[in-house]
């Protein structure tokens, strides 16, 4: 089985751990720059960060809130830190994942939600062992807020010394858990990543310290997958015709 098959629907996970930025008047973050055939979908746990892209979508983000950047067909958009945070500095801790779009949704036109804390429902888990917050998917009988193209489970799991928990995902779902603190069993320790087998069904998972964790679930897209800069198509024709479109202009301004 070909590894993106192994993770997908993830694409890739960038991590940038807890920093103290100085304080600036010019926010940093990254310039315009253009996306094709996925999702970005950021988790900030601390800071503030500002969204702006052609598709005429806009968000502020704060701090345990998500935002689920649909590219589609194709967008261009800035990523910086917030006004008042670069003002002030502070500390930035966020992770952004590429989540993979299948053929027939490549081309579906770019959105953009911002998942606030109240819209994400947070679960005490049995026996007092940590709490569930649910992005997207399902657990139990919650369900996430994020709208997706294909099942994706996401969760931000905190759990107790001790704990040892069950969290359902269906049979055949890549289940890959990221340790943003604590230790998990193994040796999954903070900043590591564990992918599970997708031949199983629930997920174990036994907390040697406190931890805060991310869990990953989804059914995979069995494509071929092509990834080249900014773009994720299934062959590398779609990728020389997504530039060929960025260049005449197809992606919009910003
Ligand atoms: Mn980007």
């Amino acid at each position: 089985m070909p590894w993106q098959t192994e993770v997908s629907p993830f694409i890739l996970l960038d991590y940038h751990p807890p920093f103290e930025y100085a304080p600036s008047d010019v926010p940093r973050g990254v310039g315009a720059h253009p996306h094709k055939g996925f999702e970005t979908v950021t988790l900030l746990f601390s800071g503030e960060v500002q969204h702006r892209d052609s598709a005429g979508n806009q968000g502020d983000l704060n701090a345990g809130e998500v935002q689920w950047m649909t590219a589609g067909a194709g967008v261009l958009h800035e990523e910086k830190h917030g006004a008042a945070f670069s003002k002030q500095g502070g500390i930035l801790h966020l992770i952004q994942l590429w989540v993979n779009l299948p053929a027939k949704f490549k081309n579906t036109p770019p959105s953009y939600q911002t998942l606030t804390e109240k819209e994400m429902p947070v679960i005490e888990l049995p026996s007092n062992s940590g709490t569930v917050k649910l992005i997207a998917g399902k657990y139990a009988d919650y369900s996430g807020p994020a709208k997706t193209f294909t099942p994706v489970v996401l969760a931000e799991v905190k759990l107790r010394a001790g704990a040892i928990v069950t969290f359902p995902l269906e049979e055949g779902y890549t289940a890959l858990v990221l340790v943003i603190s604590g230790q998990l069993m193994e040796g999954l320790d903070s900043g590591y990543m564990g992918r599970f087998s997708q031949t199983g069904k629930d997920l174990h998972l036994e907390a040697v310290t406190d931890a805060q964790v991310i869990i990953l679930g989804g059914e995979p897209i069995q494509e071929p997958m092509v990834a080249y800069g900014p773009f994720v198509m299934n062959s590398r024709q779609e990728i020389l015709q997504a530039y060929t479109d960025l260049q005449s202009g197809k992606f919009g301004v910003l």
